[in-house]
């Protein structure tokens, strides 16, 4: 970054370069050190960056800002060698996530295990049975890769998966309540990022939306009074992302199922986060469950397969056979069913829960929810001298205590007691632009490492840097920078 700024100072007058004096492309390519580089990446590319960095400096030349020495055959061939690598360099890149949020949406939620890895490369390597009935050898139905764990795992008579939870949410009504009624209450219609909102989705399902009760309160005669002829669906939505607290009245599972099947109407819930798992059981803050919602009466409950499930991103849809069925049928299936990389990954995944006693341990994402503060301490204290050489002498670093937390819109208002390291400016003066320097070095790392600014200190919370050596071997690159 600062060898760039540098370039685009003024050159001095005599040694600006002039837009005569730049070859053509095809001169460029037969520089010794720019064919060794067609050798390797092949005409095509290497044409295409030559002429894109040859526009640049032309550009360059005409506002007087080019010198000499950036065209000289040597200096050429490495800003192409260099623009090249740039281009071939993934988009998408591992980072760290020291963000203290363990399932982030932005940094690609949960982690896969490595067993689920390890299926998704084998089951690819070839082709496999993806709907093809390896006992009839007729066609068969990638459902049931993953239909009966998902059974097992839930008490469900019958389950299907597609691409995430939104679009299970959007096919769950429109199989069920097209052109026709859906009750759901005004405490419940959620916003969950990236414009998924309970209203629109509702439109864009072809139902008509019937909201009850009010903000904070709703009441069993709500939902029965609202029920009409028009009624297809009663509809209950975790509030994943957001509490209501005070003086607050909900109708739960069981009594809102008992007015839906007395009037012979389904009623299913969206579960948002839903952990196959009892996280209570584990020290963590309670979230509800799927199994839980069906034994209570939910006709079909839809969840997340990449929040707290911990697998990759799907949506899972459980419940009754007649429920599943139809929502089986409806067109949009076909449009909204997953792909077959994360279909291993799922199934690798739910194969994990076979193994409850294991779990915590084969899962990242549980192993990481229910690894000790102590211990992510002790790392701290462990990498402080390090970091503190690092930033020195203008940061400083301390070890703290810190409150992180689950993330994906999964249990808003608990914090995970974690621990890290505060990096914060030894001058009050300029704090402000020596942090954002600091967190853009940072991320500008091989291993781009993302923390989180708060009160004047850069936060890197260590729950989630489970092996430390990637970490320690970017420091002296990061203390480059900052000097
Ligand atoms: C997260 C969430 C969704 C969307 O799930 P995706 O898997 O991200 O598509 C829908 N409803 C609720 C309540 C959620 O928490």
């Amino acid at each position: 970054m600062r060898s760039s700024a540098t370039a685009h100072a003024l050159p001095p007058p005599g040694v600006k370069a002039e837009v005569k004096d730049l070859p053509a492309v095809d001169r460029l390519l037969r520089d010794a050190a720019v064919a060794a580089l067609v050798v390797e990446h092949g005409h095509t590319l290497v044409a295409w960056q030559a002429r894109t960095l040859l526009e640049g400096l032309r550009t360059r030349a005409l506002t007087g800002l080019l010198a000499r020495a950036e065209i000289e055959p040597g200096a050429l061939a490495a800003a192409l060698a260099r623009a090249v690598a740039v281009r071939l360099a993934p988009r998408l890149r591992t980072v760290l996530n020291l963000s203290g949020t363990v399932i982030h949406t932005n940094l690609g939620r949960a982690l896969l295990a490595e067993g689920a890895l390890a299926h998704v490369l084998s089951a690819m390597a070839g082709p496999n049975n993806l709907e093809y009935d390896l006992q009839s050898g007729g066609r068969g139905d990638r459902d049931s890769i993953v239909e009966e764990l998902l059974c097992t795992l839930t008490g469900a008579e019958a389950a299907t998966v597609v691409n995430n939870n939104a679009a299970a949410v959007v096919l769950t009504i429109a199989a069920l309540a097209r052109r026709r009624e859906v009750i759901v209450s005004r405490g419940e219609l959620v916003e969950i990022g990236g414009a998924f909102r309970m209203p629109d989705v509702m439109a864009a399902a072809g139902a008509r939306m019937v909201e009850v009760g009010t903000t904070n309160r709703t009441h069993a005669r709500d939902y029965a009074d609202a029920i009409g002829p028009r009624t297809a669906l009663l509809m209950k939505v975790h509030t994943s992302n957001y509490a209501v607290q005070g003086f607050t009245a909900v109708v739960d599972e069981a009594e809102l199922a008992a007015i839906a099947h007395a009037r012979g109407l389904p009623l299913a819930s969206d579960l948002g986060a839903g952990s196959l798992v009892d996280l209570a059981a584990y020290g963590l803050p309670h979230e509800p469950t799927p199994r839980e919602k069906l034994a209570a009466g939910c006709d079909v409950v839809s969840f997340s397969g990449d929040k707290l499930l911990g697998g990759p991103q799907a949506g899972l849809i459980v419940g009754s056979r007649a429920a599943i069925g139809r929502i089986r049928k409806f067109p949009l299936k076909r449009a909204l069913r997953m792909s077959k990389l994360p279909l291993a990954a799922l199934e690798a995944t739910l194969m994990l829960y076979l193994r409850p006693e294991r779990l915590a341990r084969d899962l990242p994402t549980l192993r990481l929810l229910t690894r000790p503060a102590a211990e992510i301490r002790a790392l701290a204290t462990q990498l402080q001298p390090a970091v503190a050489a690092a930033v020195a002498p203008r940061l400083v670093v301390s070890v703290v205590e810190l409150l992180g937390q689950i993330g994906s819109g999964s249990l808003p208002v608990d914090r995970l007691p974690s621990a890290g390291l505060a990096l914060a400016p030894l001058q009050k003066k300029g704090a402000g632009r020596a942090l954002d320097a600091l967190a853009t070095a940072l991320r500008a790392l091989p291993l781009p490492v993302i923390g989180r600014i708060a009160e004047d200190r850069l936060l890197l919370d260590l729950r989630c840097l489970e092996d430390a050596a990637p970490f320690l071997a970017q420091l002296p690159m990061l203390q480059e920078a900052l000097a």
